[in-house]
């Protein structure tokens, strides 16, 4: 392995997490995650954090929560068993379908939680971050209904592959600021918004994305991304007889991923596997398999693993999803790798696209490009570990990436 951590200690620091103990109180995951901010930024992590401490397990901001989960985002969202797919891949899969719930992806979960907790915490206004722009839509969403101006930063090469997602923002309200430095993806528009959460830290709320950045995000978003796990769980063992022998989920910043693995790390018997973007293939800047080929570093806030070159330099990413195209990732799948709990691997933009058309077929279901990562990696495994019980995290719908797929699958059958 080409990174420092020895898995012994990870092993320990994961064993103490099995009696509840992470991330401590700086937001460590083992030796990873904490907090790598300018001095300006701590007086506002300090207020989250708190604010997190306070309300996030208080019984009437959860009732407050659970209520907008189930009359708003659509939850449970269902399990779905996949026969076609079971028959095809000699395996029983079951689809857990973040794609049924509102703004049509997992995303919601976090924003509308969020959403309620700035409200708690005074905010006047929020930002947030953008990638594929299924978060944006989610924030806007969220924000439209709390009655919260929003203001979302995207990546001038994102806002042109998910056009779709940029317009919706709109109509619900939101200013959609164009990101035109650094990578012009996720990674520049996550600096834009930290730039403006600075310039007002009291008023303005960053209502952050994924598991990542510097604490207290990467457990905030876990926490309110676990339903995810806790709903699959018990719909496992009501509708399929038991638990699943895997769990696979996609892994951009890893908060689908960390969302249905979580509940499930303290049973010895479901392996969990999350699937990288391995893009156009391994060399540097063709994927954005941080797991696979990152060191750790700091990236915006948090000590993880980062893609980067021989002298430190983060390395712009490439992925044919939006979604998953990020050069860090959630501290807490850093700690998980390391301590062989959780398997990463990656599926290539082809192998992706091959899947999404699969699971179109089989099963009705277009999923997104990111979420199609995840179903090859689960077909891969269904092939070397035949007739066992396979949970896919099907993050999100496809509707957003139809610009892509008319350049791709589409292409030459028009
Ligand atoms: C944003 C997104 C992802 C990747 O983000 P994570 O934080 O890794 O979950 C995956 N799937 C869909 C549908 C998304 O919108």
């Amino acid at each position: 392995m080409s990174y420092s951590v020895a898995p012994e200690q990870a092993r320990e620091l994961l064993e103490q997490e099995l009696g509840g103990s992470y991330p401590d109180a700086r937001g460590r995951y083992g030796p990873f995650g904490g907090r790598f901010v300018p001095e300006t930024l701590v007086p506002a992590l300090n207020r989250l954090d708190a604010g997190v401490s306070r309300y996030l397990h208080d019984a009437e901001f959860q009732a407050e929560y659970v209520a907008e989960l189930k009359t708003f985002v659509g939850r449970p969202t269902a399990l779905t068993h996949a026969y076609t797919l079971s028959k095809r891949w000699g395996a029983d899969v079951w689809l857990k379908r973040e794609d049924l719930a509102h703004t049509g992806a997992h995303k919601i979960n976090n924003a509308i939680g969020q959403a309620l907790l700035a409200k708690r915490l005074g905010a006047k206004r929020i930002v947030a971050e953008t990638g594929a722009g299924q978060h944006g839509v989610a924030t806007a969403a969220a924000c439209a209904r709390l009655g919260m101006p929003c203001t979302v930063y995207m990546g001038a090469v994102d806002t042109e592959r998910q056009a779709p997602n940029v317009g919706r923002m709109r109509l619900l309200g939101a200013t959609v600021v164009p990101v035109t430095s650094g990578d012009q993806t996720l990674r520049a528009a996550i600096d834009e918004a930290l730039r403006d959460w600075v310039s007002d830290p009291e008023g303005t709320y960053y209502l952050l994305g994924s598991a990542v950045g510097p604490h207290p995000y990467p457990y905030l978003v876990r926490e309110l991304q676990s339903v995810i796990g806790r709903e699959a769980r018990q719909q496992m063992l009501e509708q399929a007889g038991g638990l699943p022998d895997v769990a696979v989920a996609c892994v951009g910043g890893g908060s689908n991923a960390i969302g249905m693995f979580h509940p499930f790390i303290k049973d010895p018997s479901v392996a969990l596997l999350g699937i990288e973007a391995g893009g156009r293939g391994p060399g540097l800047g063709d994927n954005s398999a941080t797991l696979t080929y990152g060191r750790p570093g700091v990236l915006q806030g948090c000590y993880t693993l980062v893609l980067q070159d021989g002298d430190g330099q983060v390395q712009e990413t490439h992925s044919v999803s939006a979604g998953l195209d990020y050069s860090g990732v959630g501290p807490e799948h850093s700690l998980l790798m390391t301590a062989g709990r959780v398997r990463y691997e990656q599926a290539t933009d082809d192998e992706a696209l091959d899947a999404l058309s699969e699971c179109c077929l089989a099963e009705g279901i277009l999923p997104a490009i990111e979420t199609a990562h995840a179903f090859a990696g689960a077909r891969r495994w269904a092939r070397v570990n035949p007739g066992k019980r396979i949970l896919i995290a099907l993050s999100g719908r496809g509707d957003k990436d139809m610009p892509t797929l008319q350049k791709t699958l589409l292409k030459g059958m028009l």
